[in-house]
């Protein structure tokens, strides 16, 4: 059985208390179509405790990052589990906006998945390759590395989402081609299949990401192995996130809860 699909909003660094406001509107909504989608919003650090105070049960929030460490001497940073004393349930790890702006390599994206693991977290690991690349006929290459290099050993449907999110779709109002997408998405799946054996695979949410709006959002969700998606832009206000998570076909059976 394909996984319920999960519809993830990246506010990045934006939000303060007076977003807020968008959260109880996104909240009735993850309500109303829990058995359709799981919703999750990651707000910046700063509003993730004020922002599980008003989802609640109805939508989890997760954080953007995480340190690899538990605590110690790391100025500035976020251990995973400090995120999960927050009532975090997620943690984006390798967004390419953080391999770019901190170099983050694919040993870093492990650690810090590997931390969200032992923090009780699901990691969303993100891979996607950059425009120069898939014009190279790299793609698919440079996904299996990265796959290899940030996906710790004992992956589960607990502990683990992929999201793809090819480099030059993200903020970019381009998306990659319903082709591209099946092909990337499956190239992940077989990668993960045959890791830790296609049983436990079958479970694990593969989400895409990069311009998903409420136009473009039911023909994406719509592909093969396409099991939710990663949202930024769209996500910070109540009416394009909520139109993205009613874009979620009504056809699967509802399994466990994010
Ligand atoms: C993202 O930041 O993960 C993202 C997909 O952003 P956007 O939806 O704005 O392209």
């Amino acid at each position: 059985m394909a996984p319920r699909p999960l519809i993830a909003g990246n506010w990045k660094m934006n939000g303060s208390l007076k977003s807020l406001v968008e959260l109880k509107p996104i909240a009735e909504a993850a309500e109303r179509l829990r058995p359709r989608c799981d919703v999750l919003i990651c707000p910046p650090a700063t509003i993730l405790s004020a922002s599980h105070g008003i989802l609640g049960s109805a939508a989890a929030v997760g954080g953007q990052d995480c340190h690899a460490e538990a605590s110690g001497a790391h100025t500035g940073d976020v251990a995973a589990e400090m995120l999960a004393d927050l009532g975090a349930r997620f943690v984006i790890v390798g967004h390419s906006e953080r391999r770019t702006d901190h170099d983050e390599s694919d040993a870093v994206v492990r650690a810090k998945a590997e931390a969200a693991s032992r923090a009780g977290l699901t990691a969303i690991v993100c891979v996607g390759e950059s425009e120069e690349e898939r014009k190279a006929g790299r793609a698919l290459d440079v996904l299996r590395a990265q796959l290899a290099g940030s996906v710790p050993e004992g992956a589960t449907p607990d502990n683990l989402v992929v999201a793809y999110e090819p480099l030059w779709a993200i903020g970019s109002g381009r998306t990659a081609t319903s082709a591209d997408v099946a092909e990337a998405h499956a190239l992940i799946r077989s990668e993960l299949s045959d890791r830790f054996g296609p049983a436990g695979v079958a479970g694990i949410r593969i989400l895409y990401g990069g311009s998903v709006n409420p136009d473009n959002a039911a023909g994406l969700l719509a592909i093969d192995n396409v099991d939710g998606a990663l949202v930024g832009g769209c996500s910070l206000k109540a009416e394009t996130f909520i139109a993205i998570c009613e874009a979620v076909p009504d056809l699967r059976e509802p399994a466990s809860a994010a």
